[in-house]
């Protein structure tokens, strides 16, 4: 049952962290089908667990499948087997305000194939860690680059999904840009190499008075489940949110710029650095604009439990 979802996943069981065999004629070690999903679990000051949509990373999962012609879990399969694993590891989500649980849910191509075809068969499993924070600290502004010779995807791609390749064709980008000093790269379109795309593994808005924009999703950016979150937040906020293609230069004329993610929540962006010129943000209030800030709270606040979830984006175990 190639490129089709549902009936193809058996009930799967609980299995403690190791190895797993592979065969050296893995699709995914040979050809690259694997496809991955990343999701946080918190912990409230009650001491119940909360997840944040985990359905919307379910259903990223089936379009990636679909993409990389692999079979998917189903959305209830997919939640469940992250649920499965959270409360198996209870004990390691960190205590309320203490950080949380990266949870990474992975399909792979495990069956042997020789020729460039989709594997024979697939497997779907699920890990965990506790993290603190992807930079610095909570709303710790970081510095980008924009890449001007590498990039992340091309029209027709796979960049659009949360395929294992697309991080290692950046990753000799990335490397630079940290032996540099800066945090992170910010990728620019493929075609003109002019507008932008998002970083390596975060989303980017810019800040324009009561505007707030961010790059269209068009197949070469991963559509985040925090971007996505955070518009509709800004929308009830009073922000207007213009999802649309933006030209780089628009860097040197935003009041703020921040990033967005499920490892960096929201990161409001100190400065940017293209072509050699440094342009900097907010820098009377340290690298942190007033939205970011406004907007990190707000989601924070819900992930956390400490706000009530009008929005039913939570799911507590
Ligand atoms: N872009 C890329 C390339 C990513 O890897 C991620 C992390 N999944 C994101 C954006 C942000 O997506 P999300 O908000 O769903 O974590």
């Amino acid at each position: 049952s190639k490129c089709s979802t549902g009936g193809f996943f058996s009930k799967g069981k609980l299995q403690r962290y190791g190895s797993i065999e592979l065969s050296p004629a893995s699709g995914v070690l040979n050809y690259g089908q694997g496809l991955f999903e990343g999701l946080k679990a918190y912990r409230k000051e009650n001491g119940s667990i909360l997840l944040f949509r985990p359905m919307e990373n379910a259903s990223r999962m089936v379009q990636g499948a679909e993409r990389m012609c692999m079979p998917s879990p189903t959305v209830e399969q997919f939640v469940e087997a992250v649920k499965l694993t959270v409360l198996a590891n209870k004990r390691w989500v960190p205590p309320a305000g203490k950080g949380s649980l990266y949870i990474r849910p992975l399909l792979i191509g495990s069956g042997a194939v020789l020729g460039v075809a989709p594997a024979p068969e697939y497997t779907f499993l699920v890990y965990v860690s506790p993290v603190g924070n992807y930079f610095k600290g909570p709303l710790a502004p970081i510095n980008l680059v924009v890449e001007n010779d590498f990039h992340r995807a091309t029209p027709g791609g796979t960049g659009g999904v949360k395929t294992i390749g697309n991080y290692a064709a950046v990753m000799k980008a990335q490397a630079a840009a940290k032996s540099k000093g800066y945090s992170d790269v910010l990728y620019l379109d493929s075609v003109h190499n002019k507008y932008l795309e998002e970083a390596s593994s975060s989303n980017v808005f810019l800040v324009k008075g009561k505007t707030i924009s961010t790059p269209s999703v068009k197949g070469t950016i991963l559509p985040g489940i925090t971007r996505k979150s955070i518009i509709e937040f800004a929308r009830i906020q009073g922000f207007k949110v213009e999802e649309r293609l933006i030209p780089v230069d628009e860097l040197f004329a935003a009041d703020e710029v921040f990033c967005t993610g499920t490892a960096v929540v929201v990161s409001p962006v100190g400065s940017i650095t293209y072509l050699g010129k440094k342009i900097s943000y907010c820098r009377e209030s340290g690298g942190v604009g007033v939205v970011s800030r406004q907007l990190y709270s707000s989601l924070t606040n819900l992930q956390m439990g400490l706000t009530e979830d009008k929005l039913g984006w939570t799911v507590e175990l």
